[in-house]
């Protein structure tokens, strides 16, 4: 038998049902939505979730694919499913819950006494990371901006994370961040793989589901959990992000594509005021390549535009 949570899975068996965390000022219970498929035959538990950030849709609907394609049966180990970890801000449509305006992916392990995100970071830790053997986080560039498709693999922690982080299949691996508090950390910190997983964004596409969908298969073959070849590129190009924000509000306009490579001085985008007027522009800091544009127009001072990544190097398999 499996456990994770209220939920206990015979072998061979699925379940669905909520983590609770609390309730609505309307009374309903809130909580981390689960989906579990148990596999006939023994192996690793792999966890992938989606919806830290609530305006992150494809990886939410690719968690859903994934489990639902997924046949207990012929499963080795168990794969455990959160197809919206952060239900109060998919509500909001928004990357941050409506209830306390905290970013989830900022904030792990949490706070059992802290409010609503907190309390969620800290029931994932205390319920979820405990029953799991590796996590993979599913991400969009958000409502705002569009990602090329990469893998976090979280700096300090190469030697647990680069595995899976190779059969998440994109050639871009970001080496980092620099920021703490994501849902990653405490995974990686008691000992267990965990990789972010970014594609798309600015809105829905099943093309970015897909991409997904097939990082998560891949995934899967790397830790021996379905039959099938692993699928690795000769090489990988290791990049590091910076974050570039406009000091002026006004209109965006976008000069390149997320994933194009750039040169020093290129220009990536620009800040027109309502009459046409060029108030900034944003160039390629060095030579790189364009990991995140802007795709909401509006912006306002201090809002970031473009993520450019530095290339580090090459990783080989
Ligand atoms: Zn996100």
């Amino acid at each position: 038998m499996y456990s994770i949570g209220p939920l206990t899975v015979a072998p061979g068996g699925r379940a669905q049902g909520l983590i609770p965390v609390g309730t609505s000022t309307y009374g309903v219970e809130l909580g981390i939505p689960l989906i579990v498929v148990n596999g006939a035959e023994p192996g690793p538990v792999l966890c992938v979730d989606a919806g830290v950030h609530g305006d992150e849709y494809d990886g939410q609907q690719a968690v859903r694919q994934v489990l639902a394609e997924t046949d207990p049966a012929t499963l080795r180990g168990t794969l455990v499913g959160i197809p919206c970890m952060n239900t109060a801000a998919f509500e909001a449509a928004a990357r941050a819950s409506g209830l306390d305006h905290a970013n989830l992916n900022r904030i792990f392990p949490g706070d059992p006494e802290g409010s609503y995100s907190f309390r969620l970071a800290a029931t994932f830790v205390e319920q979820v990371v405990p029953a799991i053997d590796a996590l993979v986080d599913l991400h969009t560039g958000g409502t705002f901006g569009e990602i090329a498709p990469l893998t976090i693999v979280q700096g300090g922690y190469e030697d647990l994370a680069t595995g899976i982080g190779l059969a998440a299949g994109h050639e871009l691996v970001w080496k980092g961040g620099k920021w703490g508090g994501t849902v990653r950390h405490p995974t990686l910190a008691a000992g267990k793989p965990a990789v972010t997983i970014e594609a798309g964004g600015g809105t829905y596409r099943e093309e970015n589901v897909e991409l997904h969908v097939s990082s998560v298969r891949n995934i899967m073959r790397h830790l021996g959990m379905v039959d099938g070849e692993v699928e690795l590129r000769d090489s990988y190009t290791a990049v590091t992000g910076t974050f570039a924000r406009s000091a002026s509000g006004g209109f965006f306009l976008g000069h390149a594509e997320p994933g194009d490579a750039c040169k020093e001085g290129d220009l990536i985008g620009q800040v027109v005021d309502h009459y046409g007027t060029t108030l900034e522009e944003v160039r390629a800091e060095k030579e790189g390549i364009v990991l995140w544009v802007r795709r909401i127009r509006t912006v306002r001072p201090g809002d970031e535009v473009v993520i450019f990544g530095a290339v580090e190097g090459e990783i080989t398999p």
